[in-house]
């Protein structure tokens, strides 16, 4: 007891002796000490805690967790040489890409020196098995087409459009010489792919509406009508038409090949979205192709779908890379701007977007990725797919609208990082077959009948 009661004289002398005396007097001529006090002593343990922790700054003092929108660490998930190529590709995109965006995307251009960068990433082509491509899983292409969103959709575009629907058109439907010959070169990048489905008149019914005709005269092909929305085709040096046999009625592919006259690409100019990606109308005019480069294995729309169900998972990764860009943008924009003498993430009411944005992206990017461990156990089916399209195209464009919200007028502004993200969202909402489209698909699936009337 003796002990007890001389061991805290002892403490509160050694605290009297830390107290300087000239900031006490300061602070005495400022406060009622003695009110100070009584209040102090009749505070529970609770509310002392939260005192002491407001003077000691709060939680101004503690470092801010890391940004991250993989909040279920899916890319744990990855084995080590995949994860390899995602830091490897989401270093490319940070580094090379991330400073040049906004200014090609404002210029309509397309920065052509970053072709051979990206090469070196050995990507291309990243699913196929021989033809010098790498052969890696559908999970690991979906994660990175969601890295290349995150940074700039146009460019995950560039890349979708020439290794997933270009070489995947020649690697599903072409003959064996035709994937020796072409494909090498296009995963080296050397060659750059286009692909040409839509037609001015004809969007979401092209499986049984193609306008565009081909008519065989010996050896060669000629081709007549246009294309409209080809992503790379101003400047593909391959670009896959698909187009009807005037005799047998079927859709059959062509590689056309750049410069053969009567085909005319146009760049389509005056994009809200999408704009550093470069898509054309392409007129066709009596444009001959040999028959060695028609597809030889693509005899009807239904290995044109062929192409379209392999690439459709990877755009459903693209909207979720797009939101995801959104979300980490927007997050790290609360921290940094202040309303009220605090920054802008201490509002309960912006922390609970902030929320809500996470919780879609995380649930986006769960079934994206089941989506693509499917593909990679050859179970993916269409409605599947397509669900996954339905979905994201819509909810991604609900995360861009909440980042929108909480950038407040800044957004507006493209070096915010928002309002890209904005315009891009919608498109990705359009292409590969729309909201309308791909819920007719899962429709059919669930309901046993069509919504076509
Ligand atoms: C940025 C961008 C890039 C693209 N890149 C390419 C490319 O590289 N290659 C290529 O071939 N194509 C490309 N496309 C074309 C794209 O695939 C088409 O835009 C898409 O298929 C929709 O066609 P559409 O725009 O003509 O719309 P439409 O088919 O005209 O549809 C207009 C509206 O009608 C609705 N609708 C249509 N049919 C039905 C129905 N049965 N029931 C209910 N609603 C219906 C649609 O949902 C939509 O709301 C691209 C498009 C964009 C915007």
């Amino acid at each position: 007891m003796t002990t007890q009661k001389r061991d805290s004289g002892d403490g509160i002398f050694s605290i009297l002796r830390k107290i300087d005396v000239k900031k006490a007097a300061k602070l005495f001529s400022k406060i009622d000490i003695v009110e100070a006090f009584n209040s102090l002593s009749k505070m529970n343990n609770a509310e002392l805690y939260q005192l002491m922790k407001l003077l000691k700054g709060g939680d101004k003092n503690k470092p801010l967790p890391p940004i991250n929108g993989d909040f279920y660490e899916l890319a744990s998930l990855l084995t080590p040489q995949e994860r390899e190529v995602q830091l490897k590709v989401r270093k490319f995109m940070s580094e090379v890409i991330d400073p040049i965006a906004n200014d090609f995307w404002l210029r309509d251009e397309f920065p052509f020196h970053v072709i051979p960068e990206m090469a070196k990433l050995n990507i291309a082509g990243l699913t196929y098995e021989g033809y010098g491509c790498p052969h890696h899983s559908f999970v690991l292409e979906g994660i990175l087409a969601m890295e290349m969103a995150r940074v700039d959709v146009s460019i995950s575009t560039f890349f979708g459009v020439h290794s997933g629907l270009a070489m995947g058109s020649i690697y599903l439907c072409g003959s064996e010489e035709q994937k020796q010959k072409w494909l090498p070169r296009m995963q080296k990048m050397e060659i750059i792919g286009a692909f040409g489905l839509t037609e001015p008149e004809v969007g979401s019914a092209v499986a049984g509406g193609l306008t565009v005709t081909a008519k065989r005269e010996g050896d060669k092909w000629i081709l007549n009508g246009q294309k409209k929305w080809i992503g790379n085709a101003t400047f593909s040096d391959i670009t896959i038409i698909w187009a009807r046999d005037v005799d047998d009625n079927q859709v059959k592919g062509f590689i056309v090949e750049k410069g053969t006259p009567g085909f005319n690409p146009e760049k389509i100019t005056g994009k809200m979205a999408l704009r550093i990606t470069q898509n054309a109308l392409i007129t066709l005019s009596n444009c001959e192709v040999s028959e060695a480069n028609r597809l030889q294995n693509a005899n009807s729309f239904k290995d044109t779908a062929k192409v379209l169900r392999m690439t459709r998972a990877g755009v459903a990764w693209q909207a979720v890379g797009c939101a995801r860009g959104a979300y980490e943008h927007a997050l790290a924009y609360t921290h940094e701007r202040h309303q009220f003498g605090k920054s802008i993430s201490s509002f309960q009411l912006v922390q609970d977007l902030l929320v809500e944005m996470l919780s879609n992206l995380t649930a986006a990017e769960t079934m994206v990725f089941r989506l693509s461990q499917l593909q990679d156990a050859d179970l993916l089916t269409d409605e599947q797919c397509s669900l996954a399209k339905v979905c994201w195209s819509l909810r991604s464009t609900d995360i861009v609208s909440i980042a929108m919200e909480l950038l407040g007028g800044n957004s507006l502004i493209i070096d915010y990082n928002n309002a890209i993200f904005v315009g891009d969202a919608e498109s990705i909402y359009y292409y590969d077959g729309n909201k309308a489209i791909n819920s007719i698909i899962v429709s059919r699936a669930m309901l046993g009948k069509s919504g076509i009337a």
